[in-house]
């Protein structure tokens, strides 16, 4: 289907009201195969957009947005404990997380109730709780933009890292992602490492995926504001990992300050405790604001444009630059 001058405000979990030029939706993978083949695409402007829950649209549109709503969970194959599972790019991510849990296939729990569609699971390398996606996925099948040809790009080619991917850098803006295989287990290694998830397990009586399921849900939803009720895109920054000497610059002032090693080795600063620390947490700019029990959340509390957000966003990161001399790097992208 294809809508024209449609206002996106459904389209994104800040809820901000700017217009596309065209929206095309996409339920069937040779439909979309179909469309880019017969457009030239040097002279088209798309954005694909999944959930819209890591994105911040500045103004509206002007080119086509790409909604992908292919369905469907598949179990492929099957190794041993291995099972590979596949699902399609619209599918809600959450559902497949239940999916699995209620199948008894592990890999996926600590990456319960995030936002978003399957298909930027992988754009993203989404993570939670000490788990990220890319430890699961074995390949992401996809179409390019520019001529409407299937490529299957396998877990190594998809270049992960921290929050990045092969889609966010040099292909970015030049596939549409369809589907995603999944390498899951019927006897996973649980990540119970994070926060309080072992305590939290203990208290529940045992361990299983539904347990680690439950607790994740629960802490999310304590924790984080649901879009439904307030716009956000949940954590607006990244935690920086930072070099030796600044962490150590600023232990001197701040010696209870939180680190945690990243698993690369760095060493890594919570972003919220930062921006908490230059006292922005709970504040509020007209409908712009930094939510009051997380202050790693931008949210728009009804009105709030883009442009006041992104406003706001910058404000904060010129008084972390100031006090810490660290720049934050946005985790939401910016349209
Ligand atoms: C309350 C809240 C909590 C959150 N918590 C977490 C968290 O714990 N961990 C985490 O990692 N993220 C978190 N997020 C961010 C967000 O949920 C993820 O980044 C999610 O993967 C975004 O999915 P989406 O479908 O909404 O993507 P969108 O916001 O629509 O798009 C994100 C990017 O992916 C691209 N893209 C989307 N779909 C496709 C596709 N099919 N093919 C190619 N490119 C595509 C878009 O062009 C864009 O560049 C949270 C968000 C909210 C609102």
């Amino acid at each position: 289907m294809i809508y024209e001058k449609i206002s996106l405000k459904k389209f994104n979990t800040f809820g901000i009201n700017v217009k596309a030029d065209h929206l095309a939706t996409f339920k069937i993978e040779d439909n979309a195969i179909h469309f880019f083949r017969q457009r030239k695409a040097s002279e088209q402007k798309y954005l694909v957009l999944g959930g819209g829950s890591n994105i911040l649209f500045t103004g509206d549109y002007h080119g086509t947005i790409i909604h992908p709503e292919m369905e469907g969970i598949a179990m492929e194959g099957k190794k041993g404990n291995d099972i590979v599972i596949s699902a399609g790019a619209g599918v809600l991510w959450d559902k497949l997380v239940e999916s699995a849990v209620n199948n008894g296939l592990g890999g996926l729990e600590n990456l319960s109730l995030i936002h978003g569609h399957v298909g930027a699971a992988a754009v993203q390398n989404i993570g939670a709780y000490g788990a990220e996606v890319k430890d699961v996925i074995e390949r992401v099948r996809a179409i390019s933009l520019d001529d409407g040809t299937v490529r299957e790009f396998s877990n190594s080619e998809c270049k992960f890292g921290y929050r990045d991917s092969i889609f966010k850098n040099e292909l970015k803006g030049k596939y549409l992602i369809t589907k995603i295989y999944f390498r899951l287990s019927t006897q996973p290694k649980l990540c119970l490492e994070y926060g309080s998830l072992k305590e939290e397990l203990s208290l529940l009586g045992s361990i299983s995926l539904a347990n680690i399921r439950k607790i994740v849900i629960s802490t999310r939803q304590a924790k984080l504001p649901d879009p439904d009720q307030i716009g956000n895109a949940g954590s607006f920054f990244k935690n920086p990992i930072v070099p030796d000497a600044i962490l150590k610059e600023i232990q001197k002032k701040h010696p209870k300050i939180p680190v945690f090693k990243d698993r690369s080795g760095g060493d890594k600063i919570p972003a919220g405790w930062l921006i908490e620390q230059c006292g922005w947490k709970g504040k509020r700019i007209g409908d712009a604001g930094v939510h009051e029990r997380q202050a790693l959340v931008i949210v728009n509390y009804g009105n709030a444009t883009g442009v006041e957000l992104l406003d706001l966003s910058e404000k904060i990161r010129k008084s972390v630059a100031d006090n810490f001399g660290i720049k934050l790097e946005r985790e939401v992208e910016v349209i």
